[in-house]
Parts: C-alpha cells; structure tokens; sequence
C-alpha cells in the first residue's frame, strides 16, 4: 500500500514527545503524519512514570535537560491552566536525614537557582514541624513550581491539536525502513491492516523512546559511532495502602548524591499515593510487571524520611521503563543530521526524565532546529 504522497514530515511515536512535536509541526502549517505502532498514544514511558513537572533543579548548567525542563516547566502550567488539563501545582520537598544530606541540599539550592528554578527555598522548622512524625528530616528544600499532571488528559490533548490542524494519525504502524530518496524520506512500516506500507516525506523527526536508537540505524546513521545505542533502566512503584501515614499534599524526595533521584512519594491526582521508582537495569522489553520483593528495598529506603509507614502497607503497583544514552554527560540528544548527509532527519535519544515536563519545550526547540 501507498500512502499519498505530501506529506512534510513523519514523527515516528506518539508518545508525549512525538506528540508535542507533531502539534508543534502543525501548528506551523507543515503537513505532518504521527506513525506509532501501537493502537493508541502513550503506551510506554509516557504513561508509565511519575507524572511530575519538574522544576529543573538537578540537571548540570547549560544541559539541554536544565533548559528544556525549566522552560518546559512553565510552558506545561500554561498549557494545562489553558486547556482544562488536570495537574496541581503542589510542590515539593527535598529533605536531608543527616549532615552529609544537607551539604549535598546546598549545592542542589545552588545548581536549581543557576537553572532558573523558580522560589526554591529553606523550610523553616516550624513548617516541618507541622508535618509531625510523618516526616524525618534535619533540613528541607522546598521547591513551589513542583508538580502533578494527568498525563494521559495531556497527550489527547496534544493529539486533537495535532488534528484539529490537519496532522494525521496512524497507530498499528510500525516503522520498519526508513530510505533517503530525491526530496526527502521513503518510510516503510507495517500497516494496520498487516500489509507493508510506505509513504514519502521530506522530513523524519524520530520520537521513538526506547527504540529511537534503532530506528536512527535504519535511517543510515552509524548508531555507534554516534554513540546513540540505548541502556535501559525499569523502575517499579508501590503504593501505599494506607496512605494517612504519609504527607500526602506535598511531594517528598530525599536529598541523595548518585544515580538518579531516588525513590519518592508519588501523589495521584486521584488522591493514591505511591512510593517509587525503585531503580535497576534492565532489557529493552523486560516487561512492566512489578516484582513484589523489592519492597523491601523501598521501605528499607523510605522508613529513613517516612517513619510511619509500613512494610506491608506497600502494594505492587506499576513500573516503566526509560532509555539511558552511553555518553558520559547523560543529556537528552536531539540532533539534526544535515551535516551527516541527513537533511530533515532529527533523532531525538535518551529522551529520559524530566521529558514529560519539558516536552512542549522540546517541540519548540525541534521545530527551531528545522
Ligand atoms: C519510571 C519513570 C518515571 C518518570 N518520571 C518522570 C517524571 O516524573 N517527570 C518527567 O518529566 N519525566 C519522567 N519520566 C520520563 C518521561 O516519562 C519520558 O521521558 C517521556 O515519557 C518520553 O516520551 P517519549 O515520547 O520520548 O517516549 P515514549 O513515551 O516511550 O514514546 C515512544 C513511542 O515510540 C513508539 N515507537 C517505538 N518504535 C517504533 C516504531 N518502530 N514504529 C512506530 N512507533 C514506534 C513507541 O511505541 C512509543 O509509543 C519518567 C520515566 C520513567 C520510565
């Protein structure tokens, strides 16, 4: 099967970036076509995370990551005042259980206001106080432009704009080929209908999550000489049964150097709280399932700043799973590939946390780079 001809650009992947982008693309008058291979948008890292709008606070000065959040965090609130999405600004708290955490609070303060994270501040011990003895800690940051979005309300959001400005949609379509032709791309993919499909565009913009490393291979780009090849991190919540034994208004992190940010209180707009994402390598497609024994890990953990909750109070609930880039400096890539001999190709890789909150930044700077 053919699909007619004309179209400007495909996006491979409706996940919340490809639809950020896809609607930016639209809103510019170009011709754009969504290819996502399963039936609906959303259904990998975009709706299995923490749905937090990140303030910007720990991402190194001058990374993309630092910038997109930070303008991705404003444009978020924007979008979503604006368009009826449900989100609440509820902040939050990073907390230090002794003196070595506290240091590293300091230089977190330092970092996120050399990022433009807004208000960040010290809680005084009367507020702290307040919390009683749901809440263990020396010292707290709290950060206000911290919070909550119903991510799947933002992505059919972003999906009928898309549409709404003549973008179209094909799910059940996986991109198998991507082939330079005279004026642009030839993209094969396997339809919905289960036939091979193809269609021409003058330009691809890769979204592809966790397979955005292959699918800029089958575009010709040498994936490890540009060292695009993916790792894989799964992260597994639980939630907390009995959740009046955690502050429940406020997100709460523990202030801890390393690899990632930890495992944290997760609040639903739906009023659950949940505690995670417990951390650990992992496969491209290990699964979502939850394995019930890492509990113990996340109470061993979380007992430290939560002391009232219990161990079997914590039920498995959910994981996701995130690419991770090999290059030392672990930003987002979003490169465009003229000078490879790629014009119109932008792959987008390790498009990790925090790409919920800077997606609609990300959509800007990916149609600026075209
Ligand atoms: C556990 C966890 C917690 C997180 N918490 C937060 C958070 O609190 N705040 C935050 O800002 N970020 C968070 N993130 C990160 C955020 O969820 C992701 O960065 C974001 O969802 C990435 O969106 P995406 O569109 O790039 O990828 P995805 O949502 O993975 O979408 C990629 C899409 O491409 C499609 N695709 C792949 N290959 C093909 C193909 N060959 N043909 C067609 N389609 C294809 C896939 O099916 C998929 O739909 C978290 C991530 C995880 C895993």
């Amino acid at each position: 099967m053919t699909l007619p001809d004309g179209y400007d650009f495909a996006v491979v992947g409706a996940g919340v970036v490809g639809l950020a982008v896809a609607a930016e693309l639209a809103r510019r008058k170009r011709r754009v076509v969504v290819l996502e291979r399963h039936a609906s948008f959303g259904e990998e890292a975009s709706s299995r995370n923490s749905g937090v709008i990140h303030a910007g606070i720990y991402y190194r000065e001058g990374s993309l990551k630092a910038g997109l959040c930070v303008e991705g965090n404003r444009l978020l609130y924007e979008a979503c005042q604006q368009n009826g999405i449900p989100h609440r600004r509820c902040g939050k708290l990073i907390v230090a259980t002794n003196e070595t955490e506290v240091e590293f609070l300091d230089l977190l303060l330092a970092r996120g206001e050399r990022n433009g994270a807004e208000g960040l501040r010290y809680c005084s011990q009367s507020e702290l106080a307040a919390y009683g003895s749901r809440l263990k800690c020396v010292q707290a940051l709290y950060s206000p432009s911290t919070g909550i979005v119903d991510c799947h309300s933002l992505m059919e959001h972003l999906e009928t704009l898309s549409t709404d400005r003549g973008g179209s949609f094909r799910y059940e379509s996986s991109v198998t080929g991507i082939q330079k032709d005279p004026g642009g791309y030839r993209v094969e993919f396997m339809s919905a209908e289960g036939g091979e499909a193809h269609l021409r565009c003058e330009g691809v913009i890769n979204c592809g999550g966790l397979h955005a490393d292959e699918i800029a291979g089958m575009a010709g780009m040498d994936v490890e000489e540009e060292r695009y090849s993916l790792s894989f991190d799964k992260g597994e919540y639980f939630r907390i049964a009995w959740k009046n034994t955690v502050p429940a208004d406020v997100l709460i992190y523990r202030a801890r150097r390393g690899y990632g940010i930890g495992v944290h209180t997760v609040i639903g707009l739906d009023g659950e709280v949940s505690l995670g994402p417990i951390g650990f390598r992992s496969k491209r497609a290990a699964g979502y399932a939850v394995d019930s024994s890492h509990g113990q890990d996340v109470f061993d953990d979380c007992i430290q700043f939560l002391p009232q909750i219990r161990q079997d109070d914590l039920i498995p609930h959910t994981a996701g799973i995130s690419p991770r880039v090999q290059r030392p400096e672990k930003d987002f890539i979003v490169a465009d590939e003229r000078d490879k001999g790629f014009p119109g190709l932008i792959n987008l890789v390790g498009m990790d946390s925090p790409a919920l909150t800077g997606c609609l930044a990300i959509a800007r700077h990916v149609v600026g780079l075209i």
